[in-house]
């Protein structure tokens, strides 16, 4: 037990809110208050970072391992037996059908050390190309946009802090007052400073009653009404006409696809009238500075790295990227999103953010690793196309920090999947859904118990320091690896290269980023500490005047991160969702989240007070939908897609669109709103569509 005060940060989103964490007399959980030194909540904290100690110390957490007994049942056993069974069950998955039979699905909330280390325990220990992780769900098609236009993607290329004094901003997809509120006050100070507020949602959402001008399309229509705005743009003369010459590449092609698109034409495509058009244009395109923020709506579409893409092309036609308080920014969702993707679980990349198809890529990687570069896989499949063959090319699995069971599209096909599998091991706080279906759950300590770094949606990476003991019986994620590196590396002696001390895996990974697009070697666990945060890209290499890199807040400003450092123009064209309604779906579902859940649920469905608050799921519809229907308000409500069908109470609202519903996808069971989902891929990102998908609903009568 420890007697003081421990600064650190949220366990949940990625804005990763400064707290200060103090132990109970006993050491056996910890009380959440205010810490205003961090500067980018302030104090603030939402329902869910003041309730975060509550899983610690509540009655359903995991403090011995489970194993799955002859019988059928999960009954404790040693840690012994337990990491034994995993390397018996893995070793002959391995034996019998290779090593790409095996599966590893990470997640976006480890910390930094945990998903560097899972990317190296894939390929060194396991040797298999087959390691994905739920962030492929979170942001995927803003990093593929993202990296095509400025040649590097980072969150947003800004501090939070240029939001107030930009001249406007348009959030698309976003609804903070939900997902992140003490956000919400960056664009509060926007609009006291004179700035105004445009939200693109189709919904009349918390978010969007802050706005000084709220755009409701119709769901997956955005790309269009991007295209209509630049149509305008270039018709009304706003375009930046020497910062696309001396900045950019790639105009003509792209002013010619906006032209295409005539505002009528977009306004019958996405329900926005020409006027709102015309008038987000005057908003957007009067001040000196502005930004367009994207976040899961635009991203979490089947066209998504094209839709993000058609805001990012809106941001350089008028000259609003890498300028002072101007940009493209993604606001991503789970607490180490940003970082997660960074280094080496992604099933495309290498740690520093680093592609697996570059020869020189892996050779740095693998001479920090002490391995043959010729001994790395290659890129292996993405999150859902990973699901997909559990059971079939992937027999056996290693899952940690996620709940596919209810998070996944087409969510009871996920669940299916995973049942068929020879072989399933999950590291976890709780007995989420998916550990539920293991052969083997591994209790590990989370958050307060244990020190890492995450990096925030700004790219400005934090430590996260151990606050209370864990209690006993459980395991860091570090240690499970390193314990399963000795049992599965036969006579390699791999458990050294995996250590168990937070800081000396950091040390490593600075070393792996050395020299790599999202470079963390001039950071330090001592800097972190003293400077409340450092921004990638940070390298070693000293500054003249102070000794060491200060970090990079601001990116692009002088040049963009491509060959020549002027940003590209992405030609793209309106296309429809991959599942239009018809006469037998005529509806349009979209999903989302409510302030009082965090994700799957997995940890705040176990917290009485957001349970109160949120207890469970809602079809959201419009009056008019209800009264063809026949349902009350409360009154439960089937919503069948292809792929399923959910049942939930019904909540009549004016501020949807009559021609859609809508779900938040926190709960398991019959209101599973994954359960309808479209696994549709974005052909770039990989990205499923679970923004939009055709459904019919039904009255449930009692
Ligand atoms: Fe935690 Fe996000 Fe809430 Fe802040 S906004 S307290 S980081 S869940």
């Amino acid at each position: 037990m420890r007697d003081t005060v421990t600064p650190t940060h949220c366990p949940y989103c990625a804005l990763q809110c400064g707290m200060n964490l103090t132990p109970s007399p006993d050491g056996s959980t910890v009380e959440v208050s205010e810490r205003a030194d961090f500067p980018v909540n302030r104090g603030a904290l939402c329902g869910k970072g003041r309730t975060a100690p509550a899983v610690l110390s509540s009655g359903v957490r995991l403090t011995s391992p489970l194993v799955r007994s002859e019988g059928g049942a999960l009954v404790p056993a040693s840690w012994e037996e337990a990491l034994g069974r995993v390397a018996e069950g893995f070793g002959r998955t391995r034996a019998e059908y290779g090593a790409d039979a095996l599966g590893v699905f990470g997640g976006g909330g480890l910390t930094n050390e945990k998903a560097y280390s899972l990317g190296k325990f894939a390929r060194v220990v396991l040797g298999t190309s087959q390691i994905d992780y739920n962030g492929r769900f979170c942001m995927s098609s803003a990093a593929a946009a993202g990296g095509k236009a400025f040649g590097l993607d980072r969150g947003l290329p800004f501090p939070l802090e240029d939001i107030p004094r930009t001249g406007c901003v348009i959030l698309v997809g976003s609804n903070p007052a939900e997902t992140m509120p003490p956000f919400l006050r960056y664009f509060t100070e926007l609009r006291e400073n004179g700035g105004t507020l445009i939200v693109v949602d189709p919904r009349r959402t918390r978010t969007a009653e802050h706005a000084d001008l709220h755009l409701a399309p119709r769901p997956g229509t955005d790309l269009a009404l991007a295209l209509g705005l630049l149509h305008l743009i270039v018709a009304e003369g706003r375009t930046d006409e020497a910062y696309v010459r001396e900045r950019t590449a790639g105009w003509e092609e792209t002013r010619a696809a906006a032209m295409a698109h005539w505002p009528e034409y977009v306004e019958r495509i996405t329900g926005v009238s020409v006027p709102e058009l015309r008038e987000a244009v005057r908003l957007f395109c009067e001040p000196e500075a502005a930004m367009v923020l994207t976040a899961r709506g635009p991203e979490q579409q089947s066209k998504g790295t094209d839709t993000v893409g058609a805001w990012i092309n809106l941001c350089l036609a008028t000259g609003r990227a890498g300028r002072p308080l101007s940009g493209y920014g993604c606001l991503t969702g789970q607490g180490n999103g940003q970082g997660g993707r960074e280094h080496g679980q992604k099933a495309d990349q290498l740690p520093g953010y680093r592609k697996l198809t570059d020869p020189a890529a892996r050779a740095h990687v693998a001479e920090v690793w002490g391995v043959d570069p010729d001994s790395l896989p290659g890129p292996g499949r993405s999150a859902y196309e990973l699901l997909d063959a559990l059971g079939t090319d992937i027999r056996s699995l290693l899952l940690m920090g996620s709940n596919p069971v209810v998070s996944a599209p087409r969510a009871a096909h996920v669940e299916e999947r995973i049942r068929s599998l020879d072989f399933l091991a999950v590291c976890d706080v709780v007995l989420s859904e998916t550990a539920a279906l293991a052969d083997v759950v591994l209790p590990v300590t989370q958050w307060a118990e244990e020190t890492g770094t995450t990096t925030n949606l700004e790219g400005r990476v934090l430590l996260r320091r151990r606050a209370i003991t864990p209690p006993a019986g459980v395991r860091s994620d570090l240690e499970v690896m390193h314990e399963l590196a000795a049992r599965l590396g036969g006579e390699r002696n791999l458990e050294k290269g995996f250590p168990t001390d937070p800081e000396e895996v950091f040390e490593e990974l600075r070393r792996a980023s050395a020299g790599g697009p999202a470079d963390y070697s001039g950071i330090t666990y001592r800097r972190l500490a003293e400077e409340n945060g450092v921004f990638w890209p940070c390298p070693a290499s000293e500054d003249p005047g102070t000794g060491v890199h200060p970090g990079t807040p601001r990116l692009f400003l002088d040049r963009f991160a491509t060959g020549d450092g002027r940003a590209r123009f992405v030609p793209v064209a309106h296309r429809a969702i991959a599942e239009e309604p018809d006469d037998e779906y005529p509806v349009l579902l979209t999903t989302g989240r409510v302030v009082a859940q965090y994700q799957s649920g997995a940890q705040t469905r176990r917290v009485d007070e957001l349970n109160a608050a949120a207890p469970g799921p809602f079809v959201e519809l419009h009056p008019r939908l209800a009264e063809r229907l026949g349902a009350a308000e409360g009154e439960p409500v089937a919503v069948v897609s292809r792929r399923g069908r959910a049942v939930a109470p019904a909540r009549i609202t004016t501020a949807i669109r009559a021609d859609t519903v809508f779900m938040p996808f926190h709960w398991a069971g019959e209101g599973r709103a994954n359960t309808l989902t479209n696994p549709a891929l974005d052909p770039t990102s990989r990205m499923p569509e679970f923004k939009a998908c055709a459904v019919r609903l039904e009255a449930v009568r009692p």
